[in-house]
């Protein structure tokens, strides 16, 4: 029997414990997974943490606002995966011999829903919206495919201070200097999820991929009218699932449960 848990503020949406359970279904596996709402403060992160491990635990995914608690807990009491140093969060803990043990599986998690997309990123253009932690995310795992990557930011500083971290060869700079044609143009800000659209005149590209999925989308809306592939995140989230379920058990899962 293996036992899991999401640890998040809020946690009740959560629909981890619908996809794992589906994974499961797939190897025969008996599982339990359930939601832990826990304090916004470091030290009741640690308590939660070491409670569950303690308890008998296998693995526990990270949401917000927790991903950078969890990697500086792993920082200091127990290991990383280079995802995670790259993106600097945790999404997905388990123990490795004795010890914690933090992964960043929503970058990869990204890169293997466009390619189930029969999309191929290597030596294509593509752009991210947005400079936070979804972007740092997934800049590593997009440049490892081969990607040509670019960022924007409505902060423009933001945007060019974290593509020096990954590589002179990134173009950085604001929302207003996206222009021209991308072959894929990704939306990883949050205004989506504040009802908000954002600051860009108009936009080319053959695939857009909005991150936040289950709302509507004026950055997809645009994008459609000039026929471009449009996909939301739910496959990403899908996908980051996936891993932290071979993370845990060994097993990777194939199927696409729909839990909306
Ligand atoms: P952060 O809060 O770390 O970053 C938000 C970013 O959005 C910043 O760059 C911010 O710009 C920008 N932004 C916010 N509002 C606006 C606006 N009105 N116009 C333009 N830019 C704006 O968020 P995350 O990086 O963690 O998450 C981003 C999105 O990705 C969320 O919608 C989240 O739900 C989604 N996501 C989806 C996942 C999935 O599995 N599908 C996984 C992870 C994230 P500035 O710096 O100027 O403030």
């Amino acid at each position: 029997m293996y036992h899991f848990i999401v640890i998040g503020n809020p946690v009740a949406h959560s629909k981890s414990p619908q996809i794992h359970q589906a994974f499961a279904k797939e190897f025969g596996l008996s599982i339990s997974y359930r939601r832990q709402l826990c304090p916004v403060d470091m030290a009741s992160f640690v308590a939660v943490v070491e409670a569950f491990f303690a308890g008998g635990g296998t693995g526990a995914n990270v949401t917000l606002p927790f991903k950078e608690m969890a990697f500086e807990m792993c920082a200091k009491l127990g290991y990383l995966s280079e995802h995670a140093k790259t993106a600097k969060a945790v999404n997905t803990l388990c123990l490795k011999e004795g010890e914690l043990y933090g992964d960043n599986t929503d970058g990869q998690g990204l890169v293997n829903d466009l390619s189930d997309k029969g999309v191929c990123l290597q030596g294509k253009t593509v752009a991210v919206l947005g400079a936070g932690g979804a972007t740092r995310g997934v800049i590593a795992p997009l440049l490892q495919v081969g990607a040509k990557v670019s960022v924007f930011n409505r902060t423009a500083k933001k945007a060019i201070a974290l593509a020096q971290e990954f590589s002179d060869d990134i173009i950085a700079g604001g929302l207003d200097e996206l222009s021209g044609y991308y072959d894929v143009l990704i939306n990883a800000t949050s205004a989506t999820a504040t009802g908000q659209s954002l600051p860009i005149q108009q936009f080319e590209c053959q695939v857009a991929y909005e991150m936040m999925y289950g709302k509507p989308s004026p950055f997809l809306d645009y994008a459609r009218t000039q026929n471009a592939r449009c996909f939301d995140g739910y496959g990403m989230l899908i996908n980051q699932a996936r891993l932290s379920f071979q993370l845990w058990t060994g097993n990777h899962p194939l199927s696409m449960p729909v839990v909306w």
